[in-house]
């Protein structure tokens, strides 16, 4: 992996060599690579599907054909509109759009049962009625071969009869299962007798009751494939071992368009759990605020917590597309995402754990308005005004009475430039009966008004502030990790014990410059020298809420931990 990659110079990757000598060698029907992300409605998506969203919707991109959004909708029970509706909220969120090409593996239940009853009437299928636990034991193991059922040699028109009658719903669950007749003794498990259909009454969101039956994953997942003319059908490498199954089911009589699957290694990021099923739990009792909680490795939660869409498809080309499995390093997207917001973010100022300074020499009652650029890094950006007046606010880590060797900032007797405005020389304090610093006394330079003096005298620091008077009152929702070991779960055998406690700190009384609070959700922010911020929908004009983005590379706190305190 290389930080640096330029994205035009990139080497192609296996697939797409694949796909360059496919088309070069005439195998793709006119010309047109076809291609689809195939979610099942059971959960939000992750950064995982990112990489696979990005890559499938990038390569019809890429060689001018389309990527088709099918929602695999197999298992009922599991699946909510709600589901559906952020997929595909989430995939436009990337920048993608899959057009008219929508699709339901539901779409294919009755192409899907024809096909099956062609099966049986070919002696290639049949009604097995193995229980669940017996048919385990008949499959054998990785080492043994497996067993054929008692039921394997039933005759096509016992089969038929069972077969309709599982569709009309005369059986229980799990009573009988209708099987491929392929090989119990194969060497891939995937290819003894797979299971086709299997009874479960459940009411489908797409279907409704129509169906009592539903076809399985192996069998629904190829034909639709081959319905839909997927050229090229992407998946991640725990499916290698389903290809023989994959392409077993497309070479049955009759389907026309045989697609071919090919595998990739997934997206692992250290410090994040990427399963829907462990992020569903997470949700439903309470360790989130939701799938869309900022912390959340959710697509909707790096969107809330200010992550651009830009960002994380520059991440996944860095990260690349391989067929080996590795586990990325969180640090990397973090690198991603300051990059892409660095020349995008709007400049703010906030003080997020405020001391008062009183500038004892500015008059009581004036206040004036400095221009204050938006983003240094982008020309065009403008300005906007912040207001100025005689209490501000400082960070109190902005502070010392008795400053260490190396400190630069404010203390009694040094003079500071406040960014935009003027120049401030501490002159007092005041303290608490405990003995803790309220209050700072100061005064500033009216000849140094935005920031540079007549005679061309040079200070060290530079602070952000901002009037006690016109800022407004913030809730600052700091994040760290969800977890806080590497591989959440590996050493502690539960991932809820590596839950980490401090991932959202929560400062209820920061203050942020007038500005602030026109923010929506979606601008992206940068509060000078906090890190880079994104208003959050719980706030409001009047409270404003914000997300912290992500930190900005701090140099100050690297000294502080080298110097010990
Ligand atoms: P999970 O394991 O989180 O439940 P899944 O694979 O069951 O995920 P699907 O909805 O079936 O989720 O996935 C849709 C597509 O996204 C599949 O093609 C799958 O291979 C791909 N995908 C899922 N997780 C990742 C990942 N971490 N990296 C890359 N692609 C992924
Ligand atoms: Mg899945």
């Amino acid at each position: 992996m290389e930080e640096n990659s330029a994205k035009e110079e990139r080497p192609l990757n296996f697939i797409e060599k694949i796909i360059e000598d496919d088309l070069k060698n005439g195998r793709v029907p006119n010309n047109e690579i076809v291609t689809r992300f195939p979610p099942e409605p059971n959960g939000y998506l992750h950064i995982g599907h990112i990489k696979s969203i990005c890559l499938n919707f990038g390569l019809a991109e890429k060689y001018g054909g389309r990527c088709h959004l099918r929602l695999d909708d197999t298992n009922p029970e599991k699946e909510d509109l709600e589901y559906i509706d952020s997929i595909k909220s989430d995939i436009r969120f990337l920048g993608f759009d899959w057009g008219k090409y929508e699709f339901y593996a539901s779409d294919y239940y009755d192409q899907l049962y024809e096909i099956a009853l062609n099966l049986i009437k070919e002696g290639k299928a049949y009604v097995d009625s193995l229980s669940p636990e017996e048919m385990k034991e008949y499959r054998g193991t990785l080492t043994e071969p497996g067993k054929n059922s008692p039921d394997r040699d039933r005759p096509i028109e016992e089969n038929m009869d069972l077969f309709l009658r599982m569709k009309n719903g005369e059986f229980p669950e799990g009573k009988y299962t209708l099987r491929a007749k392929i090989d119990m003794a194969s060497p891939n498990i995937n290819m003894r007798d797979p299971a086709l259909y299997r009874i479960k009454y459940a009411e489908h969101p797409r279907t409704g009751k129509k169906w009592c039956i539903y076809p399985m994953y192996d069998f629904t997942h190829p034909i639709s494939d081959a319905i839909e003319g997927i050229t090229h059908s992407i998946c991640t490498l725990e499916f290698e071992d389903h290809r023989p199954a994959y392409d077993w089911a497309t070479s049955i009589d009759g389907i026309e368009h045989t697609p071919h699957q090919y595998e990739f290694a997934r997206l692992n990021i250290n410090y994040f759990l990427m399963s829907k099923r462990k992020l569903l739990y997470l949700v439903k009792n309470g360790y989130v605020s939701g799938w869309d909680d900022p912390r959340m490795p959710t697509i909707s939660g790096i969107r809330r917590r200010g992550y651009s869409p830009e960002s994380m498809r520059d991440f996944v080309s860095r990260v690349g597309v391989a067929k080996v499995e590795g586990v990325v390093d969180y640090s990397l997207m973090e690198f991603c995402v300051r990059e892409d917001l660095n020349k995008r973010a709007k400049r703010l100022m906030a003080v997020l754990d405020p001391l008062e300074v009183i500038i004892d020499n500015y008059p009581d009652g004036k206040s004036e308005y400095f221009d204050a650029e938006n983003n240094p890094e982008d020309p065009n950006s403008g300005t906007h005004k912040v207001a100025f007046s005689k209490h501000i606010y400082i960070e109190k880590e902005d502070f010392m009475e008795n400053p260490v060797k190396g400190y630069h900032r404010l203390y009694p007797g040094n003079e500071i430039r406040l960014k935009h405005a003027y120049y401030i020389t501490a002159t007092g304090l005041e303290k608490d009966k405990d003995g803790n610093i309220i209050r700072v006394h100061a005064t500033y330079d009216p000849e140094s008004r935005g920031g540079t003096t007549q005679d061309g005298r040079k200070v060290k620091g530079t602070s952000h502030w901002v009037s006690k008077e016109h800022a407004v009152k913030a809730e600052v929702r700091q994040y760290d990790k969800l977890f806080k070991a590497e591989n959440p779960g590996e050493a502690t055998g539960n991932y809820l014990d590596d839950l980490n406690p401090e991932s959202l700190v929560v400062i209820r009384e920061a203050y942020v410059e007038e500005e602030a609070k026109f923010a929506k959700p979606g601008d992206y922010l940068q509060f000078i020298r906090n890190g880079y911020y994104m208003s959050d929908p719980d706030g409001s004009e009047e409270k404003p809420v914000f997300n912290r983005t992500v930190t900005l590379k701090d140099s100050w706190s690297k000294m502080k931990a080298k110097m010990g305190f």
